[in-house]
């Protein structure tokens, strides 16, 4: 794969001038096509004829990629606060801050998804005394794949609605990182934490 820099020039088909033009790599916002938002700061090829956007280079689309990510539609749900103190309390404990959070709860999600047995205890922690409380705090998750792995995973363990499958996943996080101190995800999470600085 080619990296480009800024100032760098390519011949590229522009779609606005409809011909072959030369193209010169800059730093341009860039909207999406369907007008949904805008990507900053993002290396293209501009053509030098007509001043629009003629090349997204390959290097350019984790970017790209990760503004569309945060476009996506997230994942909310009102939780007791209880319920965002034991994610705190887990991240501290696993080495992070509580900007950990939402990563946590992405990872276990995503784990309790490919784990059938595992999810179906879920159920049986939204009967204990802490799955109960007034929901006063909202919990935001953002990303390309949790919305679809929600839905396996409501499936999964049997529960139709999403704020109940939060809290479920909740009490999951607290019985194995903080009540029980299982080594597994622990140790796993730990050293994800410590990698990710
Ligand atoms: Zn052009």
């Amino acid at each position: 794969m080619k990296i480009f820099k800024v100032g760098d020039t390519q011949k590229a088909i522009c779609s606005h001038c409809q011909s072959l033009q030369t193209a010169t790599y800059q730093l341009r916002d860039v909207p999406f096509s369907d007008g949904s938002g805008i990507v900053k700061n993002v290396l293209v090829g501009v053509c030098n004829q007509c001043d629009q956007v003629a090349l997204l280079p390959h290097q350019s689309t984790p970017a790209v990629r990760r503004e569309l990510d945060t476009a996506r539609k997230p994942v909310e749900s009102r939780i007791p606060a209880h319920m965002l103190d034991i994610l705190s309390l887990a991240s501290y404990e696993l080495g992070g801050s509580t900007d950990f959070i939402p990563t946590l709860m992405k990872y276990y999600i995503h784990r309790l998804a490919a784990d059938q047995n595992a999810a179906g205890k879920i159920t049986s922690l939204l009967g204990s005394d802490l799955a109960k409380g007034k929901a006063d705090k909202r919990l935001s998750l953002k990303g390309r794949k949790i919305s679809e792995e929600v839905e396996l995973l409501k499936v999964r363990a049997h529960i139709s609605n999403t704020t109940d499958l939060i809290k479920g996943v909740i009490l999951k996080i607290n019985d194995d990182i903080l009540v029980k101190k299982r080594a597994q995800p622990t140790n796993a999470l730990k050293s994800f934490v410590a990698s990710i600085g």
